[in-house]
């Protein structure tokens, strides 16, 4: 509905792989802009300012109702109304690296800040998952960074907020014995079948902070040349060892309600400790310094949902991440 598949997409009609960071690839409206047009105050913090032009579209240049900014050093915008420089001066709180848990406690700090000093009716703050793809759940670094996590979440409880912590994926180690990662080169192996460059796979996980996974992730989608027998290509893919499912577009399209315009001919999809990729010497893996973890397929699509409120659920609930502002607004209301 909203039109925002990934982080990338490849657009047949000038043959470019794009971005989809822009908001002229925003098919809807976004829920802030409503809550502000209804007459809310509205505050958004990003750690990565790549999710800012698209969480702030639909809010107006408005000191007094409309906050919207990111923890990462970047230009200007047109809704925020902190320049970087002087968010991190105003929240007394360094300029942190784009590759670092203190990005995500950025975002904490300042929606604590913002939730004591400006009281918004809504604020949604979004963190990185530069920590989980470096480290497994039990290691130190995500103890600690849970806890300082939930040191900022007791504070904004103490303050009355009513809160939905969910995520928008969960995560999987996809490597080997040997530490390297567990890939299956989707291009590579298009290109010996049907000839160098004739299908293009597109990895919707590809941006450009490759130290997280090196674009490797559970999710493909792949363009076939005209006239290629999609039944042929998907027997013989499900044939590789870590791909466990391959779909046609069109079933595709349906189970997870993706826009059709924006994905190729067929959605390949690998296993839990296993990722895919474009072509081997496509992919910067020197970055990399822990055994890959990532997401993208099935087995990464559970995620938490956490609310400090009783909350009164459907008999057989199928709860989505979204479901978040329906509970967080209703629940503060008790
Ligand atoms: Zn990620």
């Amino acid at each position: 509905m909203h039109g925002i598949c990934g982080n990338f997409l490849y657009d047949p009609d000038t043959g470019e792989e794009v971005m989809m960071n822009d908001i002229r690839f925003l098919r809807a409206p976004t829920l802030f802009g409503n809550f502000y047009h209804a007459g809310a105050k509205v505050a958004i913090v990003t750690a990565k300012d790549k999710l800012r032009a698209l969480l702030g579209a639909g809010l107006e240049f408005d000191q007094d109702r409309a906050r919207c900014f990111s923890a990462e050093k970047s230009d200007t915008s047109t809704v925020e109304t902190h320049g970087q420089e002087a968010a991190s001066k105003w929240l007394d709180f360094p300029q942190p690296d784009v590759y670092s848990a203190e990005l995500s406690e950025f975002v904490f700090v300042a929606g604590v800040k913002l939730l004591r000093e400006w009281q918004p009716d809504v604020m949604y703050l979004t963190t990185t998952d530069y920590v989980q793809h470096k480290y497994a759940p039990d290691d130190k670094q995500a103890q600690d960074f849970y806890e300082m996590f939930d040191k900022y979440l007791t504070e904004l409880d103490a303050m009355g907020a009513a809160i939905v912590v969910t995520a928008d994926h969960g995560m999987k180690p996809k490597h080997l014995a040997d530490k390297s990662p567990a890939v299956v080169y989707v291009q590579d192996l298009m290109d010996e079948w049907l000839g160098e460059a004739n299908a293009r796979v597109i990895l919707p996980i590809t941006d450009p902070y490759v130290v997280h996974h090196g674009a490797l992730g559970g999710f493909a989608t792949c363009y076939l040349p005209k006239n290629t027998s999609r039944s042929d290509i998907i027997a013989k893919l499900l044939r590789i060892e870590g791909i466990t499912h391959v779909y046609t577009k069109e079933v595709a399209i349906e189970m997870f309600q993706l826009p059709g315009d924006r994905i190729g001919d067929i959605v390949i999809i690998s296993g839990e400790n296993v990722c895919v990729g474009t072509s081997e010497h496509r992919h910067d893996l020197a970055a990399l310094n822990e055994p890959l973890r990532s997401h993208g397929g099935l087995t990464e699509q559970v995620v938490p949902f956490i609310c400090n409120r009783v909350i009164e659920l459907p008999s057989m609930p199928e709860l989505r991440n979204f479901d978040a502002f329906f509970y967080a607004t209703t629940a503060s209301a008790q």
